[in-house]
C-alpha cells in the first residue's frame, strides 16, 4: 500500500537525540544515479536490519522509498513504501534517516558508527579504503571507465558525508577483488602504451560478491580461504565468473568494463572487437550509439527479444526457436569458461560456485551447464539441484563429483559491511558512543 509521511522537516542529528544506551550500526550505501539502496547492520554481532531503496531521486512527484525489515521474531518481514520528495541524494538520505528514526530507532543516527559504500569501479585498489580526499580523487579518476555509475556512487558518499559529519566512510570496490589477477590475466593484446599510459586493461567487476562466494565455500568446505581453489560464477543480470586460486582471483571474465564475458541480459559478453568497427563503419552507428547497442540492446535481450530468463526459458519451452537459441548460447559460454577456468587452476578446483539471480534459481540452467562435464570431475545430483532455489544454500555435488557443486546466495551488502568495519576496526563501537557523546 502506497502511504504519505508529512515532508521531512528535521533530520535527526547527532546532538538532538538523547535517551537509551546507543546501539552500535553499519549503514551501507549504493548510490546509483537517480537510486539510493541502503542496508543497516547491528555491529556486536554483524546482523542486518531493515533495508531499502530510495528511487527517482529528483523526480520529486514520483520518489519512492521503499523499505523492508525482518521480524525479529522470524515471522514475515515488514515492508513499507512511501511517496516522499528528494531534490537530491543528500535529501534522499535526510529522508531515509527520518524514516529509520521513527520505524527503528530513534537514536539511529547517533549509532552509526561507519558508514560502506559500494563504488564500481577503483581502478588497481585492491582492498576498501577509508575515504580520505585520495581516495576521492582515485574514484573521480576511475569514472572514465565508469561513466555513470562512478559519479553516482560519489553523490552517495557526498550525501554520507554531509549527513554523518565525523564519521568514517569506507568505499568498497567491485573492481577489489580481482586485483590480484596476474599480468598475463590483465593485460590486452593492443599496444602496450595502451595499458601503461592510459590504464586500459582488465579490471573485473562484482567483486564483492566474488569474495563473498570464496570465503564461504571456504567454510563449506571446511577450508582456510587461503587453501581454497574454486569457479565462482555470479549470474544475474549482469553476469561474471572467476578463478580463485588460494583464495585470490587469478582471472575473471568482465574486462575493461562489465560488457566483457558471459552473455547477459541486456550485453553482448564477448564479441570479436573487429564487430564493433564493422557496426560503426558499415552501419553508421556512432560511438554512442555503439555503446548503447551492446550494452543495454544486446545479449539474452538482443537475441531473444526478452533479458529475463524465466521468459526465455518459457519461451523455449513452448518451442520458440531464438528463445531456445539464447539459452544454448547462455550455456554454452558459462560452460566455455568453467572449462578454460578449470585449466587456468590446473584441474585443481574444489568447488564451482553458482549464484546471484539465475545462478541461485534456476536449476534448469545449472543442470544444463553442467550437463557433459563428469569428464572435469563435475557429477550434479538432479534432486538435490531442484531443491537448492529460491535463496537456499545447497551442494548440488553427486556423492562420486570431485568437485563439488554449491549454490550460494550472496550477499554484496553483508560482505561491504564486513569489509567496512575491518576497515574502521570493531575498537570503532566504542568510538560510535564516544562520537555521539561529544556531538551531544
Ligand atoms: P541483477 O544483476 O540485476 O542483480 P539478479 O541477480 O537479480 O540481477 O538476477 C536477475 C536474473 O535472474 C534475471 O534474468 C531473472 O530472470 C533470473 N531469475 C530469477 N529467478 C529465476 C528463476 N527461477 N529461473 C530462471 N531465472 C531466474
Amino acid at each position: 500500500m502506497l502511504t504519505s509521511r508529512p515532508p521531512f522537516g528535521q533530520v535527526p542529528t547527532r546532538s538532538n537525540i538523547s535517551g537509551t544506551a546507543l546501539k552500535p550500526k553499519l549503514l551501507v550505501l549504493n548510490a546509483g544515479s537517480s537510486s539510493l539502496k541502503f542496508k543497516i547492520f547491528g555491529v556486536e554481532p554483524l546482523v542486518a536490519g531493515m533495508g531499502g531503496m530510495f528511487d527517482r531521486i529528483g523526480d520529486s512527484a514520483n520518489c519512492t522509498l521503499k523499505a523492508s525489515a525482518p521480524d525479529p521474531l522470524g515471522g514475515k518481514a515488514r515492508k513499507w513504501e512511501l511517496k516522499l520528495p528528494a531534490s537530491d541524494h543528500t535529501s534522499a538520505l535526510q529522508e531515509i534517516l527520518g524514516f529509520i528514526s521513527e520505524n527503528v530507532s530513534g537514536s539511529f543516527s547517533r549509532e552509526v558508527v561507519a558508514v560502506g559504500h559500494r563504488v564500481v569501479h577503483g581502478l588497481d585498489i585492491s582492498a576498501p579504503v577509508l575515504l580520505d580526499t585520495a581516495a576521492i580523487d582515485r574514484i573521480r579518476e576511475a569514472a572514465v571507465f565508469a561513466p555513470l555509475h562512478n559519479p553516482a556512487g560519489l553523490q552517495g558518499i557526498e550525501a554520507a558525508q554531509r549527513v554523518f559529519e565525523g564519521v568514517p566512510q569506507v568505499a568498497v570496490f567491485d573492481t577489489a577483488f580481482h586485483a590480484t589477477m596476474p599480468p598475463y590475466a590483465y593485460v590486452y593484446g593492443i599496444p602496450y602504451e595502451l595499458y601503461d599510459k592510459h590504464q586500459i586493461r582488465r579490471y573485473g567487476f562484482h567483486g564483492t560478491s566474488h569474495k563473498y562466494l570464496v570465503d564461504q565455500a571456504a567454510a563449506m568446505l571446511g577450508k582456510s580461504v587461503s587453501e581454497t581453489n574454486v569457479i565462482t560464477c555470479h549470474l544475474g543480470n549482469g553476469s561474471s565468473v572467476a578463478a580463485v586460486q588460494n583464495g585470490r582471483c587469478v582471472d575473471t571474465s568482465m574486462g575493461m568494463t562489465p560488457l566483457e564475458g558471459l552473455l547477459m541480459g541486456t550485453r553482448c559478453g564477448d564479441v570479436d572487437p573487429a564487430v564493433v568497427l564493422h557496426i560503426e563503419s558499415q552501419l553508421g552507428l556512432s560511438a554512442k550509439e555503439t555503446d548503447n547497442l551492446l550494452n543495454k540492446k544486446s545479449g539474452l535481450l538482443g537475441v531473444t527479444g526478452s533479458s529475463d530468463l524465466r521468459a526465455v526459458i518459457e519461451a523455449a519451452h513452448k518451442g520458440e526457436a531464438r528463445a531456445q537459441l539464447g539459452l544454448d548460447m547462455l550455456v554454452h559460454r558459462i560452460k566455455k569458461y568453467i572449462g578454460a577456468y578449470t585449466a587456468v587452476l590446473g584441474g585443481k578446483v574444489d568447488a564451482v560456485i553458482f549464484s546471484a539471480g539465475i545462478g541461485e534459481n534456476s536449476s534448469l540452467l545449472r543442470g544444463l551447464v553442467l550437463e557433459g562435464l563428469q569428464g572435469l570431475g563435475m557429477e550434479v545430483d538432479s534432486e538435490l539441484n531442484q531443491q537448492a532455489v529460491g535463496g537456499r544454500q545447497g551442494d548440488i555435488s553427486a556423492p562420486g563429483s570431485r568437485v563439488k557443486l554449491l549454490v550460494i546466495p550472496t550477499d554484496e551488502e553483508l560482505s561491504i559491511a564486513q569489509q567496512t568495519l575491518q576497515v574502521v576496526g570493531t575498537g570503532s563501537t566504542n568510538a560510535a558512543a564516544g562520537a555521539g557523546a561529544m556531538a551531544a
